[in-house]
Parts: C-alpha cells; sequence; structure tokens
C-alpha cells in the first residue's frame, strides 16, 4: 500500500495510467542504456538507437491497451458496487478467472449482487403489511404516485370494518387478524387489475380506483360491500361463521396524485357519514 500511496500524485484518477508510467520506465531502460553506453565511447550507432526508440514506442503503446484490457474486471467490479449502492438493476453477474483480479471481480460481484436483492426485499417488505399482504399506507402512497400520472378522474374509497373492535373482544385477537387477512382478501380479489388495494391501518383498508367515474366506482365498492355482507365464511369460524361482517365505505373523487391528501379526508368523512347513517353502506363525500 505504500508503494501505492506514494505513488498517487501521478494521475490520481487514473489507475491503469499510474501503472504504465511504471512500465514505461521499465520499458525504455534498454534504450536509455544504450544511449549511455554510445555516449561514454562516443561511438553513436543512430540506427540501433532509432530501431530501439521504435520498437519502445511501439512496446508502450501496445502495453497501455494491454493494461487497460487487463484491469477491465476493476472497472466492471466498481462499476457493480456503485450500481448497488443506488440501488439500480445489475443485470448479469460476471463471473471472474482463478487470478487475483478475477477473484477479486468474482467476490465484488457477489456481494454486489446479494446486496441488490436483499435491498429490494427490504424495499418490498417496507410497503408492505405484514398481516394481509396487501400494500401497508407507505406503499400505497409511492404506488399511488406512479399511478396517478394522467389528469383522468379517479375515485378513493376508504374502509372501515364495522364493530371490529367486538370481533376481538369476543373471540380474541386472533380472530381479529384472521377476519382482517379475509377482509384484505376479499377486497383484492374483487378488484380490478388496475385498482389498488392497501391497508391503511388498523381495521381500515384504502382502495384507490384510477381512470374511473364516480358512478362506476360506487357500483364497484357497493358489490364488494355486498359481497363481504353476504359471505357465508367470512364471521369468525367459532361462531360457525355466523357472526355478520360488513363494512362502511366513504368515496372521494381526485385527479392528480397532489388532490390525494385531501381526497383522503374527504372519502374519511363520508365514511363517518356512513357509520353515522347505520353502517354496511357507501356513502358518497362532497366534490371537492
Ligand atoms: P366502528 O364500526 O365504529 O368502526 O367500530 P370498530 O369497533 O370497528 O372501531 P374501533 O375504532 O372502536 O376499534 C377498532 C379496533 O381494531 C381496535 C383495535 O384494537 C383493533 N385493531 C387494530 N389493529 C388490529 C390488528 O392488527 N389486529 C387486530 N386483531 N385488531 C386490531
Ligand atoms: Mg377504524
Ligand atoms: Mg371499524
Amino acid at each position: 500500500m505504500r508503494f501505492y500511496r506514494a505513488t498517487s500524485f501521478l494521475f490520481p484518477r487514473h489507475y491503469e495510467w499510474r501503472i504504465l508510467i511504471v512500465c514505461f520506465g521499465a520499458v525504455h531502460l534498454p534504450l536509455i542504456a544504450a544511449i549511455l553506453v554510445q555516449a561514454m565511447t562516443g561511438e553513436w550507432q543512430i540506427r540501433t538507437l532509432l530501431v530501439l526508440l521504435g520498437a519502445t514506442l511501439v512496446g508502450t503503446v501496445l502495453g497501455m491497451l494491454a493494461i487497460r484490457a487487463l484491469l477491465a474486471p476493476v472497472g466492471k467490479a466498481t462499476a457493480m458496487l456503485r450500481a448497488a449502492q443506488h440501488g439500480e438493476c445489475l443485470g448479469r453477474v460476471p463471473k471472474g478467472g482463478d487470478d487475483l483480479v478475477g477473484q477479486l471481480l468474482t467476490a465484488v460481484a457477489t456481494s454486489a449482487a446479494a446486496n441488490a436483492a436483499r435491498t429490494e426485499q427490504l424495499v418490498e417488505a417496507a410497503a408492505r403489511d405484514p398481516l394481509t399482504g396487501l400494500r401497508n399506507r407507505r406503499g400505497f402512497l409511492d404506488s399511488s404516485e406512479r399511478v396517478l400520472i394522467g389528469e383522468g378522474n379517479s375515485v378513493l374509497a376508504m374502509i372501515d370494518i364495522d364493530h371490529f373492535k367486538s370481533v376481538n373482544d369476543r373471540f380474541g385477537h386472533a380472530a381479529g387478524d384472521a377476519l382482517l387477512r379475509a377482509v384484505g382478501q376479499r377486497l383484492e380479489r374483487g378488484l380490478r387489475h388496475s385498482d389498488m388495494a392497501a391497508r391503511w391501518g388498523g381495521e381500515e383498508f384504502v382502495v384507490l380506483l384510477p381512470n374511473t367515474q364516480l358512478d362506476e366506482a360506487r357500483l364497484v365498492m357497493e358489490r364488494l360491500r355486498a359481497n363481504v355482507a353476504l359471505d357465508p365464511l367470512l364471521g369468525p369460524e367459532s361462531t360457525g361463521n355466523t357472526w355478520p361482517v360488513t363494512f362502511s365505505c366513504g368515496l372521494a373523487t381526485l385527479r392528480s396524485f397532489a388532490q390525494l391528501g385531501d381526497a383522503a379526508h374527504r372519502a374519511d368523512a363520508a365514511l363517518y357519514a356512513a357509520k353515522s347513517n347505520g353502517r354496511n353502506r357507501v356513502h358518497v363525500a362532497e366534490s371537492a
């Protein structure tokens, strides 16, 4: 490392040129020796010197190209590490040979690929609700930003399971968890591929219906509400599934991601109205 550091003033950003400078000195030794001998003896053999000079220059150029090519795995390894740091896709993982640089490339490539895969898993996990497998609020907001790019009419639905606390209180937290999972599944199954359901928190879910008119969204959510209310398998098992499970829902329209916060407030107010009016119903928010 000492020699490496001591020579770092030479081409600090181009390692291959530094190697070349060292090789350049070594390659020119025969030429320098021939010049010195001929200078001391006074017998100049210009032809020999020219041949030596030409061969040295050709050797230098070829050496430079070879060094660049031989150092390519180091450049590749560095690029992979940078890509992994920035969370970019690494593509095919290269395999180096059995020599020092090849081993370095293989080690770096394998560790960068493992890091990239782990980062991807963590990013995915951070966006998912572990109980229901749906997106969590953060995942929902991230995905909404990508989905709500146009200016078309979209609808946000806030959903809250009715009297959910009673399920916990009477049948236990595990039964409550199972119900949350089941409702999450019903929501996801009952939606179009372009719609997006997420767990907003507790026993509340949110659904985004992009490029959808309000009437259409109301029909979709009414159908989901009826499906859940009439589902013979939804109630806690210990009751023979006879416990009634319903949800209330508030709808609000929006035209862009910037309006999402406001739409969430309006949908929440509509949900509150649905609860006040007897639950197990879909209520539409006042327009913005
Ligand atoms: P309402 O019809 O007015 O919505 O009444 P509710 O009982 O559904 O609503 P409330 O806000 O009173 O209770 C919600 C309960 O949801 C309270 C909380 O303990 C429970 N809860 C929140 N998160 C979870 C969870 O992850 N698992 C379970 N089992 N219960 C949860
Ligand atoms: Mg609630
Ligand atoms: Mg509730």
